[in-house]
């Protein structure tokens, strides 16, 4: 007796097991059947439309996020992702990504310089190598091997903004909490099968060598086939901080809808604000997370995230809720 509430209480407050407590839930498909994908921000739209392509066209749900990325990943005007992202300080462009599926299979690179199509490479580093995560030069190095092309990244606009940047004698990385830009898309096909990709530049002009939370599976992007799925955005380092993105799915694992499922992480965001009595006046976040029966939610820490969504009968760019104006 006292052992079985002393599990539950456990149970109402760990964020382990996920899929044990999942494995009795229905997969009714709401969405229509036919598939399913959010994607955040307004270059979602575009997005969401290239992942539907490769779903028609026979791919998995994988293949599709991975089209649907690229799309942003490859447009220069895109200034925060891929090519044409934001460089850091030192002007250099790095990149990170990471991919995941309905399996639980992983890849990850991390500041990676001069392959506009990090997330591709990250589904390379899944596939291909032994390992989840590779970084910097290593990342590089086995991108070149793949045979993905070098290129320069940094376009005229980046280098223009990031010497007007320059003349300020302060280090400030800029976040500009209307303009966060991270891609991260999740999605659900017929047959219910879930996954993730998130993309990235990064906080522009952002120490060399910083990484957020973009390629950092549990912080960025988490899935669990079972479960859900999640993406994040925005101040990379609070989502660490809270490892975002399986907060979400470990939520919707204890029965949360996925709205109140990004809810709780937001607010669980805020509350470590509060406590370390840290200024977070410019700092912006956004969930958005699908669960197992293609329920879709978003939550944001303020006014002005929006996410894209997309499946058989219609697609649009909807305004997250928030909880700070
Ligand atoms: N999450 C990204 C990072 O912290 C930035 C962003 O979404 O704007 O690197």
């Amino acid at each position: 007796m006292i052992r079985r509430s002393f599990l539950k209480s456990l149970g109402a407050l760990s964020l382990f097991p996920l899929s044990g407590q999942a494995k009795s839930r229905k997969s009714p498909t709401p969405y229509g059947g036919q598939g399913l994908f959010l994607t955040t921000w307004r270059f979602g739209l575009e997005s969401n439309e290239e992942a539907w392509k490769s779903l028609k066209a026979g791919g998995s749900t994988l293949d599709a996020i991975e089209q649907g990325i690229l799309r942003c990943e490859l447009d220069p005007h895109e200034r925060s992702v891929g090519l044409g992202g934001r460089p850091d300080r030192d002007g250099i462009v790095t990149l990170d990504a990471c991919i995941m599926d309905h399996e639980g299979n992983i890849g990850s690179v991390c500041g990676m310089e001069g392959i506009a199509t990090p997330l591709s490479v990250a589904r390379a580093v899944m596939e291909k190598t032994p390992h989840v995560m590779l970084v910097g030069d290593g990342a590089q190095q086995f991108a070149l091997e793949q045979g993905f092309p070098l290129e320069n990244l940094l376009v005229p606009d980046s280098e223009r903004e990031w010497k007007q940047w320059l003349e300020k004698s302060e280090y400030q990385p800029v976040i500009n909490i209307e303009n966060h830009d991270t891609i991260g898309m999740i999605g659900i096909d017929a047959k219910g099968k879930l996954a993730g990709g998130c993309s990235t530049s990064g906080m522009a002009f952002k120490m060399h060598g910083r990484v957020g939370d973009s390629p950092i599976i549990g912080a960025g992007l988490y899935v669990d086939g079972a479960i859900g799925a999640c993406t994040a955005t925005g101040h990379g380092e609070e989502v660490i901080r809270t490892v975002g993105s399986f907060r979400v799915v470990s939520g919707m694992s204890q029965g949360l809808s996925p709205r109140d499922a990004c809810k709780a992480a937001i607010e669980a965001i805020a509350d470590f604000f509060k406590r370390r009595g840290k200024d977070w006046s410019n700092t912006q976040i956004g969930f958005i997370a699908i669960n197992a029966q293609g329920e879709t939610g978003a939550f944001a820490l303020r006014k002005g995230f929006n996410y894209a969504v997309k499946d058989a009968n219609s697609a649009e760019l909807i305004d997250a809720e928030f909880l700070l104006d």
